[in-house]
Parts: structure tokens; sequence; C-alpha cells
């Protein structure tokens, strides 16, 4: 960790109160019914979107000369910890928060006048992130989604797959390459940024289609078939696009790691109290060490992931370089609460798999965050390398 870490000023406990509250209000409307229900029917829980919107929680991070609320990052990670704290899933609306940003640090005057007032008010959508590519995965520079200017436009050929929520966003986040790989003097060069109108391009050159999973995530394989898009749609200098992703991984890292502390809390209050309260063998279960013992490991591992969630989040609001912290949350946040996901699975016995309680539903969400939006595999290697000065590995 760098020098400057070390003048940080960290909150610790429960910061933000009045925001925690006012969104525990808002989740308290969309219970675990609501979300049952709409994995049944394979939908996207629209009218907590749209309440999170109004409410002005989605555009936390955008600055209030485009309509939003101008906070820092650790407001919108208390948004979204707090929103998988009560058994609601934030990842049904994480990514404008953090897609948000790219157009924000790297999008012309123009381009922001245009988008971020009405993102701010949820007249557009901006939920949708087409990054990962079916053949290529991981390897993100040899991406194969070609965008080719033709006069005052550019054509895309290509697939994404993973694409989430592009169905229910009104504005996609493209990467595309823009110069053939081996045209390039590095493999990071000759990728751009693209916002795409997904509604206007739908059946233009464009096709989506739902991808089921083992949770409900509303993702999709896009197809581009010599989709059209404006070269005034181009997010800032054509090339550099890998550039700008990578500058909101970070971003992303830290909010996504919250999400994962906000999941852990959540199967830690459910599992204690149902250790309190079941009665086997004349005793509540909870007296047992066997179900206790795992329930305060993973509470301690908890703590310590926030600390660090904390920590990345107050070094990326001082402009310091964060990828050491914010890999390392999302590592440890991600670990700690599939540990206590394990633990609320053994604590609630064979209940745990009657889906009225949750815990098996949250159990297959929380899963994907050793996954995506990177694996662990990943942050290890980065750790490996560029913390430790390691040997790269691939
Ligand atoms: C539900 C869901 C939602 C998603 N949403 C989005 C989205 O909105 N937008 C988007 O662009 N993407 C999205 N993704 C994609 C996600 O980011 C990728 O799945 C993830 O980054 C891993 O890539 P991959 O699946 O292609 O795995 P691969 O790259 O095929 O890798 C498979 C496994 O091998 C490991 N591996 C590969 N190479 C190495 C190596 N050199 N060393 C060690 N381990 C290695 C990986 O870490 C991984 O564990 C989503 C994925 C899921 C499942």
């Amino acid at each position: 960790m760098s020098e400057e870490a070390n003048n940080i000023t960290l909150s610790l406990g429960q910061d933000y109160p009045e925001i925690r509250e006012a969104v525990i209000r808002i989740c308290e409307s969309y219970p675990g019914e609501y979300w049952r229900e709409l994995e049944e029917k394979c939908d996207y829980p629209t009218a907590f979107v749209r309440e999170l919107t109004a409410a002005g929680f989605l555009s936390a991070l955008i600055p209030q000369e485009y309509g939003g609320a101008g906070l820092p990052l650790r407001a919108a990670a208390v948004i979204l910890e707090t929103i998988n704290s009560t058994g609601c899933n934030a990842s049904q609306c994480h990514a404008q928060m953090y897609i948000m940003g790219t157009l924000l640090r790297h999008g012309s005057v123009a381009q922001k006048q245009k988008y971020l007032p009405l993102i701010a008010s949820g007249a557009l959508r901006l939920q949708a992130f087409a990054v990962t590519e079916p053949t290529t995965g991981s390897d993100t520079t040899k991406l194969k989604t070609r965008a080719v200017r033709q006069g005052d436009h550019y054509v895309v050929t290509g697939q994404k797959v993973w694409t989430s929520r592009a169905l229910y966003s009104d504005l996609m986040l493209l990467l595309a390459r823009t110069t053939p790989l081996d045209q390039c003097k590095k493999k990071t060069d000759g990728l751009s940024v693209f916002l795409v109108d997904i509604p206007g391009n739908l059946g233009k050159g464009l096709d989506i289609r739902p991808l089921k999973t083992m949770f409900n995530h509303n993702t999709t394989e896009v197809f581009f078939d010599g989709m059209k898009v404006p070269a005034e749609n181009l997010i800032g200098d054509e090339g550099q696009g890998f550039r700008y992703i990578m500058d909101g991984m970070n971003a992303e890292r830290i909010l996504v790691a919250t999400e994962s502390v906000g999941d852990g809390r959540f199967f830690i209050k459910k599992a204690v109290n149902y250790a309190n309260e079941r009665v086997v063998f004349d005793r509540t279960i909870g007296k047992n060490q066997g179900i206790q013992f795992p329930l305060a490991r993973a509470y301690a591992q908890l703590e310590a992931a926030d600390l660090m969630v904390r920590r990345a989040a107050a070094m990326f609001e001082l402009n310091q370089p964060c990828g050491e912290a914010a890999n390392i949350s999302k590592l440890l946040a991600s670990e700690a609460c599939w540990m206590a996901a394990e633990a609320a699975i053994q604590t609630f016995g064979g209940f745990a798999f009657a889906r009225e309680y949750d815990i098996e539903r949250k159990w297959r969400e929380t899963r994907i965050h050793q996954v995506a939006p990177i694996s662990t595999n990943m942050i290890l290697a980065y750790i490996g390398q560029h913390v430790l000065g390691l040997e790269r590995s691939y």
C-alpha cells in the first residue's frame, strides 16, 4: 500500500445513518415474496428500481450540476450495502453507479449535458455494460467485436455475453475494437467505448436474448450485425477505451464488495435470530458451538472485509492509487459473505432449502461475487504480479 494510504481518515460504525434509514424504508416495501415472485417469472424489479431512482439513490454519484446528489463513493457503497443487508438485490441496478463514471470522467461536455441529467432523473436507464465475450472471457484485449468508422458513424459487428440488464436499460456502454490487434503497438490500444441507444437499435443490427442463470439476474447475450452508432457517441478518444474501462474498475470493485458485506450482514442476522429461536434436543441450536462458531467466524471475517472496503473507498475519494485496496476488498468481502452464506445454510438446516426463508435465494445470489465482475483468480493474479512483484502467470 502506498505511503499516501497512511494519511487517510476512515469513518467507522454506521456512517451515513440517514441514507441507511431511508434505503431501509424503501426496501421494507419489497420483502422476500417480491423477489421470489420475480424469480419465478424471470422478471426485472422495475418498481423497486423506479423507487430507488425517484428517491435519488441511483444518481448518488452524479454531480449536482447534472441533477445528481454529488455524494462520495462511500455513500453509494452504503446504499448498495444497505439494500443487500435487507434481503433485496442491488445487483439489479448497481451498474448505473459505476458505468456512469466512464461518461463523467471521459465523456465530452456535450455528452455529459445530454445524458447525465436524464440518467439522474431516471428518464434514461444506463444499466448495461457490454465487455465480456463468449470466446475470449477474461482476456479482454482479445475481444472480437469490431466497430468500423464509416463517415459519421461506426458499424458494429460481433457478440457479447453476460450483458446484464440489457433488456431493461436504455443505454449500453460498449467496448469494441476499432483498430485490429495486429496493427496496435500495445494489445490494450485500439479498443473504444461507445454509448449505444438500445431501443433505437433493437431490430436494426442489435439483437438481445435473455440468458437463464442460477439466480434472477436478467442477463443476456447481445448480437451486433452491422449496428450503426453515431460517431458522436464515441466516449473520449478512439483507441483509448481499455484505459477508460479500467479506470472505472476500482469503483466497481469497491461497490460490489459492499454488496457482499450487505449480503453477509443479511445472512448473519437471519441465522442468529433463527439459532436463538429454534429448539432441538430441548435447547436452542445457537447454544451449540457447531452452530455458533461458524457464525462468529463469518462475522469476524465480514468486519475485516468491511474495514478494507472503507479504506479502499476513502483512497478512491482522495484520488489515491487504490487498485490494491479495491481488489483486496473485493476478494475478502466475496469470501466473507460466502462464509456467512454457508454458515446460514447449516444453521437453518433443512429449512435453508425452503424458498420462503430466502436463505437459498441469497446463497445463490451471493456466489456470483467470487466470479463477476472479476473472478477471484484474476484478483490473486493482480496481487501476485502488481503488489508482490511476482512474475506474471499468463
Ligand atoms: C451473472 C453474471 C453477470 C455478468 N454481468 C456482466 C456484465 O454485465 N457485463 C460484462 O461485460 N460481463 C458480465 N459478466 C461476465 C463476468 O465478468 C465474467 O464471467 C468473469 O469476468 C469471468 O470471465 P469468464 O466467465 O469469461 O471466465 P474465463 O475467462 O473463461 O475464465 C474461467 C475461469 O478460469 C480462470 N482463469 C482464466 N485465466 C486464468 C489465469 N491466467 N490464471 C488463473 N485463472 C484463470 C478465471 O478466473 C475463471 O475462474 C457477468 C457474468 C455473470 C456470470
